[in-house]
C-alpha cells in the first residue's frame, strides 16, 4: 500500500505502515497534516452501527536514545536490560494479543549511544542512507512518532536530513532546494516548534491516520470498521535553552496548551475521531507557563485529547508503587494510568518498557468515542518476573549489523592510557577518579580560550564542574568504569556520556556557593540521632551532582542540614571565598543554559558558548596527556562530608563487591552491607561512615 501526502511544495510517496489488521479495499490510508484536501477520503465507507465496540491498543516506545541492541558500547558488552531488539518482542506479542494496534514513538530517538554519535558526527550518513534507528523503526512498522529534545542535539540540518524533512528556517537553504533524504517511512509530527520567519511548525504538526478496526456489533458480529485517528506531537520548549546554539534565530516554541488548543479542533474538523497526544514531557502541576519543560499535566486538560503518550523523564507510568513526585499529583492516577481522566502511559527509556493503552471505543452518534472507564493503561517490562529478560527479535540485529560493527571499531580507537581504574561507583561518597580528568580537560580548554580571546577576563580564576553522569540510575551497569591500561574512545564516552558542548560562565562567590548547594540536593537530609538505616542518596539525578575537583578548592557538604544550607568552608587557595569574588566556571551547554534549574544559570552568565563537544575536548586532552595518572588526574577531592557521628547506618547503592576499589581510590569509610539489594538491578547496598 502506498500513501501520499504533501511535504512543503513537494509530493512524496511513502510505504504505508501500520499494524491495524489487514487494510481492505474499503479504506485507503491517508496521512495528512497540511489541509483537508490532502486526505484521501475513501470512496465508500461501510455503515457502522451505533453501539459497535472495538479495543484499540496504543503501543508506546519513548526515549529509545538509539539503543537498538542490548549492548553497551562503553563497556563493549551485552546489556540485556535495554534495547529495542527486546522491546520488539513485546511489540510482536501485543500485536498478537490485540486485533487493533498502533505503534507510536515519543521521541529522544536519534541520540544517546555511540552508534548515534557515529552516524551523526563521526561518519555522518549521506542523504540516501536511512539512519540506523529509523531503519529499525521502519522494520517494526511504526505508525507515527514525535520529536524529543535530544533530536535537536545534532543541529537542524542533520535533523532535517535524518528525518527526511525540509525545514523552513532562516539558516537553511530555501525548502524547495533542500534534498529530500531517506528517513522514517512513518509520519513524524511536532506541533510546537515553529520556523522563526515562516511562523509555521517545522514538522507536520499532526497526522490523521485512517485505519480499519476489527470491531463487534451490538448483535455480536465481528466487522471491519473505519476509524480516523489524529496523532499530534509536542516537545519541551526548553530546547531553546538546551540547544540554543542550533536553534536561536531559526525556530521558536509554543506552549503545549497553546499548540493543542489550536490544532486539536482543526484535527476534529478534518474528521479525526480519536486524538492521541504524543508529548515528550512529563507531568508538572506548578503554574502553567508556555515555556514549562514538563507540560503534559496541562495538556491533558485540553478538550478533545483521548490519550496521552508521555516521556522525557525516563520513568514508568502507570506504576502503583511509584514514588516519583509527578505521578503523585492531584488528578494523576498512578494505578489506573490516567492524568485528569485521560488514559496515559510512559514507557521508561532505552527500550526497557513498552507502553500499552487499551482504548475502549464505542461507536456512538455516528463517530467513535473513547469509553474512559473501560480503558486501561500499563507499562510492560522487557524483564520477566524471575528477573530474566524476554528474547531478542533477531531481525533487529540483522538490520543494524553494519552500523553496530562500525561503531565498535570507532569506539575501540586507542587515544592514551591510564595507570588507575576510573569509576563513578563511589562518586556519591567522594571518589573523583572518573571526574577529575573531565574537569581538567574543561578548565584547560576554557583557560586557553580566555587567554587567547577574552583579555577582559584575564586573571579571573578558571575552574570547572562536572558530575557523575552514570551513577546507577539504570542499575549496577550504569556506572562509568574505565579499566587501568589503554584508553579508547569508548572510554572517553564512558567518562563523558552526553553530546554536550563546552560553555563557560562568569559567576560570583555567592553564585558558586548556590550552585554547589543545588548540586548537594543529591543527598537526603540525615538525622544523626536516628538509629534506623538512612538512605544517603536522594532521587536528585547524578548528572546534576556538579562537583569541583581541584587542588585550589575545598568545601564540605553537611548532609545533616536542609537543602541550601549544606555547603561549608568553601575555600579557594586556602582562603574563604567572598560573595563578590569572581570566577569563570567551565561547564556544558545544558547547565549554562538553564538545565537542572541551577540558581542564576539561565544563559545570562555565559561568556563563551563553544561549538566544541565536551567529549571531543576530553579526547583531545587525553591525547595530549597520553598517560593519565592517579596522583595527578584522579585524586584531588575538593569536597568531603562534614564529619558527623550517626546512631544508625547511612546507606547508598553501587555495583557489588567493590570495597577494595573504593579503598584504592582513597574512599576508606565504606562497607558493603548486602551484595544484592533485591531490586534485580545488580546493585549492592553499602554504608558510609560519615564520622571518618
Ligand atoms: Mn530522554
Ligand atoms: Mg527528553
Amino acid at each position: 500500500m502506498r500513501v501520499t501526502f504533501m511535504a512543503g511544495k513537494r509530493m512524496r510517496t511513502l510505504r504505508a505502515v501500520g499494524a491495524l489488521g489487514a487494510i481492505g479495499a474499503l479504506s485507503a490510508i491517508g496521512i495528512t497534516a497540511c489541509s483537508s484536501s490532502d486526505i484521501e477520503t475513501p470512496q465508500s465507507q461501510p455503515q457502522v452501527a451505533n453501539g459497535t465496540k472495538a479495543t484499540l491498543a496504543l503501543l508506546e516506545t519513548t526515549d529509545i536514545h538509539t539503543n537498538l541492541l542490548s549492548y553497551d558500547y562503553y563497556k563493549l558488552a551485552e546489556d540485556k536490560s535495554l534495547g529495542l531488539e527486546r522491546t520488539a518482542t513485546l511489540i510482536a506479542a501485543a500485536r498478537k494479543e490485540f486485533p487493533n494496534t498502533m505503534l507510536l514513538d515519543d521521541g529522544d530517538t536519534i541520540q544517546g549511544t555511540a552508534l548515534a554519535d557515529y552516524q551523526a558526527q563521526v561518519a555522518p550518513i549521506d542523504c540516501k542512507t536511512t539512519l540506523g534507528v529509523y531503519k529499525v523503526m521502519n522494520l517494526l512498522k511504526y505508525d507515527a512518532g514525535t520529536i524529543g529534545n535530544h533530536e535537536f542535539n545534532y543541529g537542524l540540518p542533520f535533523l532535517a536530513q535524518a528525518t527526511g524533512s525540509a525545514f523552513d528556517v532562516p539558516n537553511m537553504s530555501p525548502v524547495a532546494s533542500q534534498p529530500v533524504c531517506a528517513g522514517p517511512t512513518f509520519p513524524l509530527v511536532l506541533s510546537n516548534v515553529l520556523g522563526a520567519k515562516s511562523q509555521q511548525p517545522i514538522f507536520k504538526p499532526y497526522a490523521i491516520l485512517e485505519r480499519t478496526l476489527t470491531a463487534t456489533t451490538p448483535d455480536g458480529k465481528t466487522v471491519s470498521a473505519p476509524v480516523k485517528i489524529g496523532v499530534i506531537g509536542f516537545t519541551p520548549p526548553a530546547i531553546m535553552a538546551w540547544d540554543k546554539r542550533w536553534l536561536d534565530g531559526n525556530v521558536y516554541t509554543q506552549g503545549l496548551v497553546e499548540s493543542a488548543s489550536k490544532y486539536v479542533p482543526e484535527m476534529k474538523a478534518k474528521g479525526a475521531q480519536i486524538i492521541v497526544a504524543m508529548s515528550h514531557g512529563g507531568l508538572d502541576n506548578s503554574t502553567y507557563s508556555p515555556s514549562m519543560e514538563n507540560g503534559s499535566y496541562y495538556l491533558s486538560k485540553v478538550p478533545g485529547i483521548d490519550a496521552m503518550l508521555i516521556g522525557h523523564s525516563h520513568q514508568v507510568f502507570p506504576d502503583k508503587n511509584s514514588t516519583v513526585t509527578q505521578f503523585n499529583l492531584p488528578g494523576v492516577d498512578k494505578v489506573k494510568g490516567t492524568v485528569n481522566g485521560v488514559p496515559t502511559v510512559m514507557a521508561n527509556f532505552w527500550g526497557k518498557h513498552l507502553g500499552v493503552i487499551k482504548l475502549a471505543l464505542n461507536y456512538t452518534n455516528g463517530t467513535w468515542m473513547v469509553d474512559r472507564n473501560s480503558s486501561t493503561a500499563e507499562a510492560r517490562s522487557i524483564q520477566n518476573a524471575d528477573n530474566s529478560y524476554v528474547a531478542v527479535d533477531p531481525a533487529i540485529s540483522q538490520a543494524s549489523a553494519a552500523e553496530h560493527s562500525a561503531t565498535i571499531n570507532y569506539v575501540k580507537t586507542p587515544i592514551g592510557s591510564t595507570d588507575f581504574r576510573m569509576t563513578t561507583y563511589f562518586a556519591d561518597v567522594g571518589d573523583v577518579s572518573a571526574i577529575e580528568i573531565v574537569n581538567q580537560a574543561q578548565a584547560a580548554y576554557v583557560q586557553d580560550y580566555v587567554s587567547a580571546n577574552l583579555p577582559q577576563y584575564a586573571g579571573i580564576p578558571v575552574l570547572s564542574v562536572s558530575a557523575p553522569f552514570k551513577s546507577g540510575f539504570g542499575g549496577g551497569n550504569d556506572f562509568t568504569d574505565v579499566a587501568q591500561g589503554n584508553v579508547a574512545i569508548n572510554n572517553a564516552a564512558d567518562l563523558y556520556l552526553y553530546p554536550n558542548t563546552i560553555y563557560a560562565v562568569k559567576v560570583t562567590g555567592a553564585d558558586l556557593k548556590a550552585w554547589l548547594e543545588t548540586a548537594a540536593k543529591r543527598f537526603n537530609k540525615i538525622d544523626p540521632a536516628n538509629t534506623a538505616a538512612q538512605t544517603l542518596v536522594s532521587t536528585y539525578p547524578g548528572y546534576n551532582f556538579d562537583m569541583i575537583t581541584s587542588k585550589d578548592f575545598s568545601y564540605e557538604i553537611d548532609v545533616t542540614q536542609a537543602v541550601d544550607s549544606r555547603i561549608r568552608n568553601l575555600k579557594y587557595q586556602g582562603a574563604a571565598i567572598s560573595d563578590t569574588q569572581s570566577f569563570i566556571v567551565a561547564t556544558n551547554n545544558y547547565r549554562a543554559s538553564g538545565g537542572g534549574n541551577f540558581p542564576g544559570l539561565d544563559g545570562s552568565k555565559t561568556i563563551y558558548a563553544s561549538p566544541d563537544a565536551s567529549r571531543d575536548v576530553l579526547i583531545a586532552y587525553i591525547k595530549k596527556v597520553q598517560t593519565i595518572k592517579a596522583a595527578s588526574n584522579g585524586s584531588d577531592r575538593s569536597w568531603r562530608f562534614t564529619k558527623v557521628a550517626t546512631a544508625g547506618q547511612v546507606t547508598f547503592k553501587a555495583a557489588p563487591n567493590l570495597v577494595a576499589l573504593a579503598q584504592t581510590n582513597g574512599i576508606t569509610n565504606v562497607t558493603q552491607l548486602q551484595a544484592d539489594d533485591g531490586t534485580g538491578k545488580g546493585l549492592a547496598v553499602y554504608s558510609v561512615n560519615l564520622n571518618q
